[in-house]
């Protein structure tokens, strides 16, 4: 009997990741499901309903993009990338607060735009109200919807709590086979440690994943370390109840935080003490080098990071502080950086770097077993980028050539295809 519901797609050359480069490539699938990877003439093409092929064109499992703030993405023409850390934070503490739902839901809708159209299929997303749970449910995209919570005041933690566990109850996450919800307590210095605690005990309580923004810049390691610096005007007393004398990291590593469902962002301002504790407790980091760069808050010593054991994927931001929501992009960047800054910042090949925005940011989130490579059995979340000419060699092809995906479709749902396609 012929199967209706089989997929064949065909290219010029398939990066698995996990496995080497396939010239002439194909992958079957059925249903939201990959059922076969390989050389093209080594697949059973018999039973197959829909053929794409895209000669010229390399595919790839989908971009995860570990590290997002959807609901930012109108803030782009209102705030100003390229400035010091703390000018930066006041302007978006400021277009926060004026920020409606709608707005938010308008700016989460018009980024997931961004991400189909640069071949991300997964993403960890940090929403500030939830606004962006519901634009990636709507687009059908997949990924982890980190709350964020902010509590500046122990007098306000219950209260603000209540909020979060009552958010969860409304968004339902379980009931949603692409999208988990889960925590995103902002930072060190934006949460009392009495409310992290709280956060703590929730996440513990319904195995929630935890995302938590740590080490970005100068200003936050005086802060936390010394209760020093500008910082001390503008948030008080919010750390009055913490130890004194720790980084960021290791003030985290005392509030019992770090562990390997926890994905920390930045990470930036680490000396090597930190640097043990992040690979002794196997969190996963999200190194934005784009948005580092730009609010100038210093270059992550991620050499140091990887020699060391540090699990390190690569994330692209908010448009509030990078110009793009691409992978590529970030790759594209943090190869020059590496030019730049040879002793801090390591030239990786290629295919490494490809893996960061794949098979280890879908770790981070705690999805690798279900995408971030092409393996049978695996979700088919895949892009496809063309290349208008033969390939030699796909990843160079890839990584200086390639712009916007020709097709992104996350469990077997094709969400971009270029018009030819359709
Ligand atoms: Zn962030």
């Amino acid at each position: 009997m012929r199967e209706h519901n089989l997929t064949l797609l065909r290219a010029g050359w398939l990066l698995p990741i996990s496995a080497p480069p396939i010239q002439d490539g194909a992958v079957l699938v059925r249903g939201d499901r990959i059922v076969a990877v390989g050389k093209f003439g080594e697949i059973p093409t018999e039973t197959v309903s829909v053929r794409l092929e895209f000669p010229d064109g390399i595919l790839l499992p989908g971009f995860v993009n570990p590290h997002t703030h959807l609901e930012n993405t109108l803030f782009a023409n209102k705030i100003k990338r390229n400035q010091p850390f703390s000018k930066w934070l006041f302007q978006m503490v400021r277009l926060v607060r004026s920020q409606s739902f709608e707005d938010a839901l308008a700016a989460a809708r018009k980024g997931v735009k961004e991400l189909v159209k640069f071949g991300v299929t997964c993403v960890g997303e940090f929403s500030r109200l939830g606004a962006s749970f519901i634009a990636l449910q709507k687009a059908k995209l997949r990924g982890v919807v980190f709350k964020e919570f902010i509590c500046l005041n122990d007098s306000e933690a219950e209260r603000q709590l209540e909020e979060l566990k009552n958010w969860f109850e409304t968004v339902k996450p379980d009931r949603d086979p692409l999208l988990n919800a889960a925590l995103g307590p902002h930072a060190p210095y934006t949460v009392t440690p009495f409310a992290f605690k709280r956060v703590l005990e929730f996440a513990e309580k319904q195995n929630l994943r935890l995302c938590i923004h740590a080490a970005e810049s100068p200003f936050e390691r005086k802060f936390v370390e010394q209760r020093k610096g500008i910082w001390r005007w503008w948030l008080g007393s919010v750390l009055r109840n913490a130890p004194l004398g720790l980084s960021p990291i290791r003030y985290l590593d005392w509030l019992g935080v770090l562990k390997p469902e926890t994905l920390l962002v930045h990470c930036v301002q680490v000396d090597d003490a930190d640097i043990a504790v992040l690979a002794e407790r196997k969190v996963w980091v999200a190194h934005c080098p784009r948005s580092n760069a730009n609010l100038r808050v210093g270059t992550m010593p991620l050499a140091k990071m990887l020699s060391k054991g540090v699990n390190v994927c690569l994330a692209t931001d908010g448009l509030a502080s990078v110009d793009s929501l691409s992978p590529l992009d970030e790759i594209r960047f943090a190869i020059k950086l590496a030019q730049e800054h040879p002793k801090v910042y390591p030239s990786l090949p290629p295919d490494r770097w490809l893996r960061m925005v794949t098979l280890d940011a879908a770790a981070a989130l705690g999805l690798d077993k279900f995408v971030g490579s092409l393996e049978q059995g695996k979700q088919a979340d895949i892009a496809v980028f063309r290349t208008g000419s033969k390939v030699k060699d796909p990843f160079e092809a890839l990584l200086f050539g390639a712009k916007e995906a020709t097709l992104t479709m996350v469990a077997g749902k094709v969400l971009k295809a270029d018009s030819e396609l359709t």
